[in-house]
C-alpha cells in the first residue's frame, strides 16, 4: 500500500517537473525572440542629491514588452535569463540603450552625472564584460565616468582574486561601481574596505520608517557612519514617503531614490516631465 502511494507521488512529481521544464523552455524561447524583436526596453528612475535636491542620476531598470502579457518587470524573467545564459546578451542590450539614452538626454540639454546599470552575477563573470563595455562606450561616445555599474552584495562577498581583478579593471576604465541592496547579503563587512567601489545602495528593507523592532533605525545610522569612514557615497533606496527623505537627509545620506521622487518611467516621459520633476525634487529636500 505504502509503496504504491510512494510511486504515485513520484509520478506526479515527474509530471509536474516535465511541465515546468516545458514552460521554462517556452519562456526561454520567447525571451530569445523578444530580444531580437526589440521587445526589451528600459525604464529609468531618477536619483536626487539630498543636500541640493538636484536630480543627479538615473537607474536603468529593464522591462519586457511582451506581445501578449504586456509590460513585464524584471522579476518575471531575469532569473530565467541568468539560468539559460541569455543574461549576457540582455545585459548588453540594456547597457547600450542606457548609454545611448544618456547621449540623447544630453542633446536635449539634460545632463545627469551617472546612469546606473544593474549587472547580474553571470554577466559580471563573463570574460567579455570589459571589452563589451569598452565597445559600447566607444560607439555611444558616453564618457566612462558617466556610467555606473551596480553589483550585488553576494557577488562582492565571494571576494575572489578574479572578481577583485575585474573590479579593478572596471575602475581603471573609469566607470563607477555600486553595491546594490546593501545589507541584505549578511556579508562580512571587510570586503567594503578591500573593494574598489564608490557607492553603496542601502536596501529598501532598511530605509522604512517603522517602529518595527526587526528594522531598527540604528542600522541605517551605522551604515552611514561606515560609509563615511570608508569615503563611500550612499544612496537610500525605496523612498516612498517624504518623512524618509527628511530623515535620510538629516542623517547625512547623500542620495535618494524611490516612488516619492518618481517611479521608473520611459526615457521619453522622463524628458517631458524633467522640469516638473526637478521642481518637485527640490521641494522634497526643503
Ligand atoms: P534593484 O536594482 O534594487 O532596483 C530597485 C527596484 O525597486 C526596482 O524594481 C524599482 O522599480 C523598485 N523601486 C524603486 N523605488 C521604489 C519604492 O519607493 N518602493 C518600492 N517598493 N520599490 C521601489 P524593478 O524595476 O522591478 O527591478 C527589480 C530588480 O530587478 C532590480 O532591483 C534589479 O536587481 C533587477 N534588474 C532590473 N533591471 C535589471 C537589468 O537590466 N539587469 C539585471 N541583471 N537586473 C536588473
Ligand atoms: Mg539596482
Ligand atoms: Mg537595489
Ligand atoms: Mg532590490
Amino acid at each position: 500500500m505504502y509503496r504504491s502511494k510512494h510511486v504515485g507521488r513520484n509520478i506526479v512529481t515527474t509530471f509536474e517537473a516535465t511541465l515546468q521544464d516545458e514552460q521554462t523552455l517556452a519562456l526561454e524561447h520567447e525571451l530569445r525572440e523578444g530580444l531580437s524583436n526589440g521587445e526589451i526596453t528600459v525604464y529609468y528612475q531618477p536619483q536626487i542629491d539630498l543636500s541640493s535636491g538636484i536630480i543627479v542620476g538615473v537607474e536603468a531598470l529593464v522591462r519586457w514588452l511582451h506581445p501578449s502579457r504586456g509590460l513585464l518587470p524584471p522579476g518575471e524573467f531575469i532569473q530565467l535569463a541568468e539560468e539559460c545564459g541569455l543574461i549576457v546578451e540582455l545585459g548588453e542590450t540594456v547597457l547600450r540603450m542606457a548609454c545611448l539614452e544618456m547621449k540623447r538626454w544630453e542633446q536635449q540639454g539634460i545632463s545627469y552625472e551617472t546612469v546606473w546599470v544593474n549587472l547580474s552575477p553571470r554577466q559580471f563573470q563573463s570574460p567579455d564584460l570589459l571589452s563589451s563595455i569598452q565597445t559600447i562606450l566607444r560607439e555611444t561616445g558616453l564618457p566612462p565616468t558617466s556610467l555606473g555599474l551596480e553589483i550585488t552584495e553576494s557577488l562582492a562577498m565571494k571576494n575572489t582574486d578574479q572578481i577583485m581583478n575585474k573590479l579593478h579593471q572596471l575602475r581603471d576604465l573609469g566607470v563607477r561601481i555600486a553595491i546594490d541592496d546593501f545589507g541584505t547579503g549578511y556579508s562580512s563587512l571587510s570586503y567594503l574596505q578591500q573593494f574598489p567601489i564608490n557607492v553603496i545602495k542601502v536596501d529598501k528593507s532598511f530605509t522604512k520608517l517603522s517602529s518595527d523592532e526587526q528594522n531598527p533605525r540604528f542600522i541605517v545610522t551605522a551604515i552611514l557612519a561606515l560609509a563615511r569612514e570608508l569615503n563611500l557615497r550612499v544612496i537610500a533606496e525605496g523612498m516612498e514617503h517624504i518623512e524618509q527623505i527628511h530623515w535620510m537627509r538629516q542623517e547625512g545620506c547623500d542620495y535618494a531614490q524611490g516612488y516619492v521622487v518618481a517611479r521608473p518611467m520611459t526615457p521619453e516621459l522622463l524628458s517631458e516631465t524633467y522640469l516638473e520633476l526637478s521642481d518637485r525634487a527640490r521641494e522634497l529636500v526643503h
